[in-house]
């Protein structure tokens, strides 16, 4: 029990440490600007904050939401996504436990995390998530060789239908960012869990979105990268046992 505690608290740290980083990500990739080589600054005055300014959360909460040097107010979205990149990353290792799969989910969850806000806002997923969460793919499929065909299946299982839909209407139907989304998580997942994951986001999009449309007169175009990503996210951690659950039903017919 103890050592579950632990673990607990030592995700969630790192998870809130990562989560900043993604805040970086969400910040930089829209306007081209370097994530690496360029040191955090203040977006108004450019101010570079100094190493206590730099820690997540407690440095939010110490500078009262406050650039030190000019006191233009800084987003509340930086302790959000630093914080629920925390509880994600807990939630990920209860559910998954310390395995290879668990640490793959949880980088590949981050990035659903910056690219949902990036598509939210530009209604554009940027291609390096999608080839970011490939590769993590790449590296599920290698270290779990014996099941590789959950994972080839996978790439084309959603994606496919999604291209016919696209290429059907024309490109209105759905985005490419989309699509090549559906590859790199059907990689990483397997096909069952994809297309789970991809039936929980339409089912989500569509009452959010409806929801969204009727009280808040919300944009017609509907940028569905953060509903697919929290479908992805759902069924990594319940989308095993939706499947034995789906399979048992078959069982007693
Ligand atoms: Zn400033």
């Amino acid at each position: 029990m103890l050592d579950i505690v632990l673990f607990s608290v030592f995700f969630g740290l790192y998870g809130i440490v990562i989560g900043s980083f993604v805040n970086v990500v969400i910040l930089r990739i829209p306007i081209k600007e370097s994530v690496t080589l360029t040191r955090s600054h203040c977006m108004t005055c450019g101010h570079v904050l100094s190493w206590y300014e730099l820690i997540p959360l407690f440095s939010y909460l110490f500078l009262g939401g406050k650039c030190r040097h000019c006191k233009t107010h800084i987003s509340i979205q930086y302790p959000i996504v630093e914080a629920l990149n925390g509880i994600i990353y807990v939630v990920l290792y209860l559910a998954c436990g310390i395995s290879v799969e668990c640490i793959l989910y949880c980088l590949c969850a981050s990035a659903l995390l910056a690219l949902s806000v990036i598509d939210w806002r530009t209604k554009e997923i940027p291609v390096g998530f999608n080839i970011f969460i490939l590769l993590l793919g790449l590296i599920r499929l290698v270290t779990d060789i014996g099941n590789w065909s959950q994972y080839v299946i996978g790439l084309f299982a959603v994606s496919g239908f999604l291209f016919l839909l696209h290429l059907i209407t024309k490109g209105r139907g759905i985005g490419g960012g989309d699509i090549k989304l559906m590859a790199a998580t059907g990689l990483l997942l397997g096909w069952q869990l994809n297309i789970i994951g991809f039936l929980i986001g339409c089912i989500l999009g569509s009452i959010i979105h409806l929801t969204l449309m009727a009280i808040k007169k919300a944009d017609r175009v509907l940028a569905f990268g953060p509903y697919l990503s929290m479908g992805v996210f759902i069924a990594m951690i319940w989308g095993e046992q939706l499947v034995s659950w789906y399979l048992s039903m078959w069982a007693t017919f």
